[in-house]
């Protein structure tokens, strides 16, 4: 197999000279921030990104304060080799893979929360993840000073946490969402899906297909509260274990009874593996 070589820097320092180098000869940046194991969805952000600006860079970093003590960060898949193979094919430029004491050196005391958009859903399910995220992705921004950072619509809460952070903190980017990838039955491509046993797998894609659902019986007119309630059961009848949430929400506050244009969120788990997905009504 062609082997193609991405550059990988892990200081800082070294990020800002590779990005002074392109600013130098007139290109513009983007920045795909990731947690690595990374899959079709991770490349088509990179993909985007790459039609926006001349010079992509990747991070690839598992960040230790968005993870619950009862959460899998030490279990959270790493392959680096792997993913500087996949990223170099996407025709990223360079990765960015800071250590944990480079992110957070020692005395390390600020972190930046978001209120509003990041008190529901997933704020509430995973206490302190919203903080953890603003603070590594305002770090990642401020490291790396692109022109625009592409974000999934996949972690569709955490993109709208992440556009209230830039405004509010006049970061000069530009925040793109880009859509969901998913698999043939639905399944949005996530690195947990990895954890995924057989049985549990086929559960999974039923997530979409309660969604998919959903949307066809509000776009009918269907009051929002029954909709929810027949997602919920429906969840559970299809075999997850715990469910945080079904939620209809407007898709631009997350307001609830929301006002078009509406959204569904769901988080389940299948097994062990905690499973989110959204979906435009
Ligand atoms: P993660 O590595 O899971 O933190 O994700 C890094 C970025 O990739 C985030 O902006 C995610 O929203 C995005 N992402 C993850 N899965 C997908 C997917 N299936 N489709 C599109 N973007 C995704």
């Amino acid at each position: 197999m062609l082997q193609l070589a991405l550059p990988i820097v892990r200081t800082v320092a070294e990020l800002r000279a590779r990005v002074a180098a392109w600013r130098a000869q007139g290109d513009r940046i983007g920045l795909v921030p990731t947690m690595g194991a990374l899959h079709e969805g991770h490349l088509s952000l990179v993909h985007l990104a790459k039609t926006r600006v001349r010079r992509v860079v990747a991070s690839v970093f598992v960040n230790p304060t968005q993870f619950g003590p009862n959460e899998d960060f030490d279990a959270y898949p790493r392959d680096e080799a792997k993913d500087a193979q996949s990223l170099a094919s996407a025709e990223c430029d360079l990765l960015y893979a800071p250590t944990v004491t480079e992110m957070y050196p020692i005395g390390f005391s600020t972190s930046v929360t978001v209120s509003g958009v990041s008190a529901t859903m997933d704020g509430i399910a995973r206490p302190g993840h919203f903080s953890g995220v603003a603070t590594v992705v305002s770090k990642l921004l401020l490291q790396c000073a692109p022109d625009v950072a592409v974000f999934g619509e996949k972690d569709y809460q955490q993109l709208l946490v992440i556009r209230r952070l830039v405004r509010d903190l006049d970061i000069p980017v530009e925040i793109i969402g880009a859509p969901t990838a998913r698999l043939d039955d639905g399944l949005a491509r996530s690195s947990r899906n990895a954890y995924l046993s057989e049985a549990e797998r086929i559960v999974a894609g039923r997530m979409n297909v309660i969604m998919t659902d959903a949307a066809v019986r509000l776009r009918a007119g269907e009051a929002q509260d029954v909709v929810e309630a027949e997602g919920l059961a429906a969840l559970k009848i299809a075999g997850f274990d715990r469910i945080d949430y079904f939620e209809v929400r407007g898709a631009e506050d997350l307001a609830r009874p929301a006002k078009a244009p509406m959204r569904i969120f769901a988080a389940a788990f299948a097994g062990k593996t905690r499973l989110i997905d959204n979906m435009a009504v």
